[in-house]
């Protein structure tokens, strides 16, 4: 692998097993979306790096249509760190799948914007395009706060890594 300077690209690095993970999750759920939070941590200026997508189910979900709802996303959250021996795990963002070979959505942006507004710190989000049967191509946007209450959202490079 070769290691450019960056620079301050926005990056998402997401564990190839938690990567397969949301695959099959999105391929299964197609042709609706299916989504939840990213868990992980921040390393450095807008990296992010995704140790697990958990699932947090929308029974609502429909093709064009995920929403991550507050409670059910808070408690599959407390209970992967209940389990994590990681200190540094917590909360990076938001993930969720397109059954088409989509983007992330002017809603997903605004979305986004929303979700950082209210946190005030970084917010990451994956989209997991369904490609074909078997492949799903990952897209990212990070959200940073902006003063004095606005966001910025940026693409980010998706890089799958070695756990
Ligand atoms: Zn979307």
């Amino acid at each position: 692998m070769i290691t450019a300077d960056r620079g301050n690209a926005p990056e998402v690095r997401i564990e190839e097993n938690a990567f397969h993970r949301g695959e099959a999750i999105a391929l299964d759920a197609a042709p609706h979306e299916s989504g939840g939070i990213l868990v992980g941590w921040w390393e450095g200026d807008g990296i992010a790096v995704v140790r697990g997508l958990l699932a947090v189910p929308d029974h609502r979900a429909g093709h064009t249509h995920y929403e991550r709802r507050h409670t059910p996303a808070q408690q599959v959250l407390d209970e992967y760190l209940a389990t994590s021996s990681e200190p540094n795990v917590g909360y990076v963002g938001e993930w969720h799948s397109h059954p088409t070979p989509q983007p992330p959505s002017p809603t997903d942006r605004h979305a986004l914007t929303g979700l950082v507004r209210q946190a005030r710190h970084s917010v990451a989000l994956v989209v997991l395009a369904v490609m074909s049967e078997h492949a799903v191509e990952a897209y990212s946007l990070i959200g940073e706060p902006c003063w004095p209450s606005r966001a910025t959202i940026k693409p980010a490079d998706v890089e799958r890594i070695a756990p």
